[in-house]
């Protein structure tokens, strides 16, 4: 396994143009079926968040830090009152149905991002991703993938393609459908964007880590920015 920091190296030497490419091959087009920003049956709505983009939405929405992200529940315990321990991102908060907190429907029943120009790098970039070892996955199973061989020769890390070298498309209704050159490259710039952002957030995450004692009920979430309560505010104010 590579360093995050040459990962981080092979993310900021992706080629836009070869993205752009992998992702016209496999088409897309959103059909706004809104299954990306809903819950299922079992699952509450998961997609993480960068602190950043916690305060954007934030300031754009007019909404708390806890009504715009919660602690991501990936390794918290269930204690008696809910999660409790430690965990090292955030996720976009969800309502009493698991569905994103964002996702509102009309009364037909059509539903729509209501922070659609501020969504998050993985609503923008929703169902595709990257596949380096310290970037996140979207939730849904991957369905299809164009590797990216030539491009990793052609990289300034010098190393050869491998499986690491992948666009991955997740589950979605909207993949396969024609998709314009400069759709697709808006959609490849972003994909590029979130797979550096995800691993400076890592590395951040990683360097600014100190142990945090947590008491029983208590969620402490590690961020690139320290430790933090569930509203956001540092653990040691
Ligand atoms: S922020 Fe908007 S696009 Fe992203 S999951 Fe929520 S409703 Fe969907």
């Amino acid at each position: 396994m590579q360093s995050l920091e040459s990962e981080l190296e092979t993310a900021r030497a992706l080629k836009v143009d070869t993205l752009a490419d992998a992702i016209e091959s496999i088409g897309f087009e959103c059909t706004r079926c809104g299954a990306c920003c809903t819950g299922e049956a079992e699952d509450d709505h998961t997609a993480t968040v960068f602190p950043d983009e916690v305060r954007e939405l934030q300031e754009s929405t007019e909404r708390d830090w806890r009504d715009v992200a919660r602690p991501m529940p990936y390794g918290l315990a269930d204690g008696e009152d809910g999660p409790e321990g430690e965990t090292f991102e955030w996720a976009l908060q969800t309502d009493s149905c698991g569905d994103c907190a964002f996702y509102e429907e009309d009364d037909d029943g059509v539903g729509a991002c209501v922070a659609h120009d501020d969504r998050p790098l993985i609503c923008r970039t929703y169902p595709f991703s990257v596949a380096l070892d310290g970037t996140s996955q979207p939730m849904g199973a991957v369905v299809d993938s164009v590797a990216l061989g030539a491009q990793r020769e052609a990289g300034e890390t010098g190393e050869t393609g491998d499986e690491e070298g992948v666009v991955r498309a997740h589950e979605c209704e909207g993949l396969g459908r024609d998709i314009s050159r400069s759709d697709a490259e808006d959609l490849a710039a972003a994909l590029k964007e979130r797979a550096v952002r995800e691993l400076e957030e890592a590395i951040g995450v990683r360097d600014a880590y100190e142990p945090t004692a947590v008491a029983s009920g208590e969620v402490v979430v590690h961020d690139s920015e320290g430790a933090k309560r569930p509203d956001g505010t540092p653990v040691d104010d």
